[in-house]
């Protein structure tokens, strides 16, 4: 059974519908990325789970029981926020600690402490009272034991030291906790953010945008340690972004969302290899994408000429799209390849050029290490697997 299990969930704002039908099934212990562009629906999605917006109609499950009733504290879920939240007059252990004294504090927590604590108290009278009678060195330890045993102040302190170490240690942080949240970078602060987050204990980490306010190279940086993280904490991550290069290093699973709505779910390679629709191959890495006709299975027609290729199943003369990805195609001597063609631009990108190569109906981009002078003629080939097809949508 899957663990987060979202059913025809929709959400409309003042009669604006902003999701529509969203089905989804989430497994413990996946980092799951909601990736798509701006206003698409992901925080919203998210924010339903977490507990912090209702939906207009739908179910959400956790282990199978509807927890749409459960207000956000009262779920096993916590929030890691784009901006930090994190307090600037408390230092690092303080803001780590934070979320375990206010559960210290809350009602039910002291209830449970005082319960325990007076159960231990029973038996500590009833054992005073058999060691009066008949004085038992045996009963004495028994006596210091239990009350080694009560909650006070002193073991819930040990408590959280041992915790905010813990969690200092897996975001690569211990040997902070002295320091003043103000003299952190914000890769820093944002691992502080996580730490805070972890310390609780949640099943499920939601994490809306966390690295949008870091730079390029931290960025990167912390999408290897999140995954790392999060592996090491042995818990669902959900995580949002409109970054696909971001979701394709981190993601156990990747869902794409548009308008609302779920494009596709998938690996970060069958989303990659395997987009469903031109919206997926459009967001997802470069694309050239051509409409064509399915003559037969394994053969496709675009720009002019069939094509061998390794898809099946379509109707027969059925419209379609094909993906080309840049970095699929290569270009040969006239003659040599599948398509001719003349260099049309040439933009060098650092690690590869990025080479237009205008055909008779259309114009394909192409990466490659190897330079090509505007004006020349070449053509363009390719492997017959590099040819993806897809259902028009
Ligand atoms: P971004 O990457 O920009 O955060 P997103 O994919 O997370 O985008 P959402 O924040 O979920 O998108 O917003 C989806 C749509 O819902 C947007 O059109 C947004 O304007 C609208 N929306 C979100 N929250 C509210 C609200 N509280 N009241 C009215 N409209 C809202």
């Amino acid at each position: 059974m899957a663990f987060i299990q979202l059913k025809d969930v929709t959400k409309e704002f003042n009669g604006q519908v902003v999701l529509r039908g969203i089905d989804l099934e989430i497994k413990s212990n996946e980092f799951v990325t909601f990736l798509g562009p701006s206003g698409c629906g992901k925080t919203t999605t998210l924010r339903i789970i977490g507990g912090f917006i209702e939906p207009t109609g739908g179910e959400v499950l956790f282990d199978g029981e509807d927890i749409l009733k459960l207000p956000a504290y009262k779920r096993p879920t916590n929030t890691v926020f784009q901006r930090y939240a994190l307090f600037p007059h408390l230092n690092v252990f303080e803001n780590v600690a934070f979320g375990l004294r206010v559960k210290h504090q809350s009602f039910q927590e002291r209830k449970r402490i005082k319960k325990h604590n007076q159960t231990i108290l029973n038996e500590i009278k009833e054992l005073k009272k058999q060691n009066k009678m008949n004085p038992n060195h045996q009963l004495e330890i028994q006596i210091e034991t239990l009350k080694s045993n009560m909650l006070n102040r002193k073991t819930f302190e040990k408590e959280i030291e041992m915790k905010v170490s813990k969690y200092l240690k897996m975001v690569g942080l211990d040997g902070y906790e002295d320091r003043s949240i103000s003299k952190l970078s914000g890769g820093q602060m944002q691992r502080v953010a996580i730490a805070r987050a972890l310390i609780n204990e949640p099943k499920v980490l939601l994490l809306d945008e966390p690295l949008a306010a870091l730079d390029l190279k931290l960025r990167q940086e912390m999408q290897y340690e999140l995954k790392e993280i999060q592996r090491n904490a042995g818990i669902t991550f959900i995580f949002v972004t409109h970054d696909q290069e971001e979701a394709l290093t981190m993601s156990d699973k990747i869902v794409v969302m548009n308008k609302g709505e779920i494009q596709q779910v998938g690996t970060p390679i069958d989303i990659y290899n395997e987009p469903a629709n031109r919206f997926v191959a459009n967001f997802i890495g470069e694309s050239n994408i051509v409409s064509g006709i399915m003559k037969k299975d394994y053969l496709v027609h675009f720009d002019g000429f069939d094509f061998e290729c390794v898809d099946k199943g379509f109707d027969e003369n059925q419209e379609i799209d094909v993906v080309l990805r840049p970095e699929d195609l290569d270009i040969v001597l006239p003659g040599e390849g599948k398509i001719s063609g003349v260099v049309d631009s040439v933009i060098f990108k650092g690690v590869h050029f990025e080479i237009d190569v205008k055909t008779k109906d259309r114009i394909y981009t192409v990466h490659t290490t190897d330079f090509k002078p505007e004006g020349m003629k070449v053509d363009l080939d390719w492997y017959p697997e590099d040819i993806h097809v897809m259902e028009v949508w």
